[in-house]
């Protein structure tokens, strides 16, 4: 049975188009529509996700017709999956690369998702393996559908955007090519090295499209600027805002996690240690319940605010703005706060 998931921790996104002014007549783009408005678990987190359609607003443009969509919101999840793109990729590398089992898989990512109260099920997992796929054939199968070229005609051309994704482990990139206007995915491709050639080779099944290009949106990665510039030498190119501040939030976010992993080894240990410890008391006061109420009180207390702490420390970082480091410290004082709340009540 389909059990219905719950979404305790979620956070709220509003994602509108990149391209901003009509390709034709260069007016500014006004919302028309909500695309779609759903629920998107990554594995950093659940997203509610609303993402807006934009049109030209001016009646006689001959781009009046286009429906300018959001890269981003397109590159969370493919469309009609729950789970997002990430995990999508993260199976597929998990299963082709490291020769995991579906098992092993399941094992992965239930402890992952279980982080912010989310589970998956084997039968998704396998599901999502063919997707990954599925995305791997992409580009075959986009030559052929007819339907998708008319509406590529009556757009008068594609805006390709081209994303790199890296999972969790291991050294390849993922590159997603797809026609923002469409949001039809239009090639998938892993690299092991992301260099100007290996990119150029990459896109060629775009090239082999033979469709007109009227923009692109890439991040900020030289090779990658190289090569489309090579490639579409005389073709607007827009660095995604999304990518173009993931790249300059990087600095920060790597300093940021330095000061996390100090912050988790130095109390760690300790902390749990000191877990282990209280419910070694809170068995033995178990024990001789009647006298020991007090007590048993107390250490339930106790670990409460002591797991309050473990789960400050396991606090990870999403690129480009969420900062592990700085949410672990407001965690920490927030507990101690509390804590000292609790002393001055206490002594009176
Ligand atoms: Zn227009």
């Amino acid at each position: 049975m389909n059990k219905k998931k719950r979404y305790n921790q979620m956070v709220k996104c509003i994602l509108r188009p990149e391209v901003t002014h009509c390709l034709e007549c260069q007016k500014k783009l006004q919302r028309c529509v909500t695309i779609a408005d759903r629920m998107i678990i990554t594995l950093k987190q659940v997203i509610r996700v609303v993402h807006c359609g934009y049109r030209c607003p001016q009646e006689q443009c001959p781009g009046r017709n286009v429906l300018y969509r959001s890269a981003e919101a397109d590159a969370l999840a493919l469309a009609g999956f729950t789970f997002g793109l990430d995990v999508v990729l993260e199976v597929g590398h998990l299963r082709l690369r490291e020769h995991k089992t579906v098992d092993e898989i399941h094992q992965y990512l239930s402890k992952h998702l279980a982080a912010f109260e989310q589970t998956i099920s084997r039968r998704e997992i396998l599901f999502l393996f063919e997707a990954y796929t599925a995305l791997l054939r992409a580009g075959t199968e986009v030559i052929h559908d007819e339907a998708w070229k008319e509406q590529v005609r009556k757009n008068k051309g594609i805006v390709l955007s081209i994303d790199g994704i890296q999972p969790d482990n291991g050294n390849e990139t993922i590159y997603l090519m797809r026609d923002v206007l469409t949001g039809r995915m239009l090639h998938a491709d892993n690299v092991t090295e992301s260099t100007k050639e290996r990119l150029k080779e990459i896109l060629a099944p775009v090239v082999a499209l033979n469709v007109p290009v009227l923009g692109v949106i890439s991040d900020a990665q030289p090779t990658e600027l190289q090569a489309i510039a090579e490639l579409w030498p005389d073709v607007p190119h827009q660095i995604c805002q999304f990518h173009a501040l993931r790249e300059a939030g990087r600095l920060i976010y790597n300093a940021d996690h330095r000061v996390k992993t100090d912050m988790r080894i130095r109390m760690q240990q300790k902390t749990h240690e000191y877990r282990q410890n209280l419910h070694q008391r809170l068995r033995e006061a178990e024990e001789k319940k009647e006298e020991q109420e007090q007590e048993i009180k107390q250490l339930q207390i106790l670990e409460e605010y002591a797991a309050m702490v473990e789960g400050a420390l396991n606090i990870d970082g999403l690129k480009p703005f969420g900062y592990a480091g700085l949410e672990m410290q407001k965690a920490l004082t927030h507990i101690q706060t509390s804590l000292e709340k609790l002393e001055k009540k206490g002594k009176q």
